[in-house]
């Protein structure tokens, strides 16, 4: 398995797909273990990376990922079934905002197109269980979130804007209460109040 997990890593690396960070990933996976979690939707698979490790946690676990690119669908499909996970995790080929999903989670995962992180947050709370909580990547942004006004091409500075509405938009939540972690590349976790 761990042979494995490296290939995953350097394919990644070759291809420039942007899998979890280290130091995120088992950040994320001590908080499945420790809050008991059992079944995990994820938005954005793109080669199965996170979705293998955080089935590892434990037999009990089962992992639904969406993925909307047909080359990253089709070899989180191949990494799946050579880690003999593809019992426990369901992959969909689809857009997240088009997918519907009637089933309810213990954690939700956003890893996917950061300028829609407000629009996928409020599709799936609906997915969420009581006590669920909703986790997402890449807050920091490669640490360009801290200083937009340096960034010189346009396109980036409007995709780290809407991160910051992103932050904002959590921030101010009434219905959630959001930590943020300055671990990987910028990690929030989001509990609903009762
Ligand atoms: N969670 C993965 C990395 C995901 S990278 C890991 O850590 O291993 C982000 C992925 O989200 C990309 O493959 C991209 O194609 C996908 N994506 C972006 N927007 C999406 C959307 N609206 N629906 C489904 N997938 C999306
Ligand atoms: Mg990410």
């Amino acid at each position: 398995m761990d042979d494995l997990i490296k290939e995953m890593e350097c394919q990644a690396e070759e291809k420039n797909i942007p899998i979890m960070q280290k130091k995120g990933i088992d950040f994320l996976c001590k908080i499945i273990d420790k809050s008991d979690v059992k079944n995990i939707l994820e938005i954005g698979t793109a080669i199965g990376y996170s979705a293998i490790k955080m089935a590892l946690v434990n037999d009990n676990i089962t992992v639904t990922s969406i993925e909307r690119d047909q080359d990253r669908y089709i070899e989180a499909l191949k990494n799946i079934k050579k880690a003999k996970l593809d019992k426990r995790i369901n992959v969909i080929f689809g857009d997240a905002l088009d997918t519907k999903i009637n089933e309810k989670y213990d954690l939700i995962f956003i890893d996917a197109a950061k300028g829609q992180y407000i629009r996928f947050f409020e599709k799936y709370k609906e997915n969420l269980n009581p006590g669920g909580i909703i986790v997402s990547d890449n807050l920091s942004f490669h640490g360009l979130v801290e200083q937009k006004e340096r960034i010189e091409s346009r396109n980036l500075r409007q995709l780290v804007g809407k991160i910051k509405k992103y932050i904002e938009f959590l921030e101010n939540n009434k219905e959630f209460k959001t930590k943020f972690y300055k671990l990987g590349d910028g990690i929030a976790i989001s509990l609903k109040e009762d």
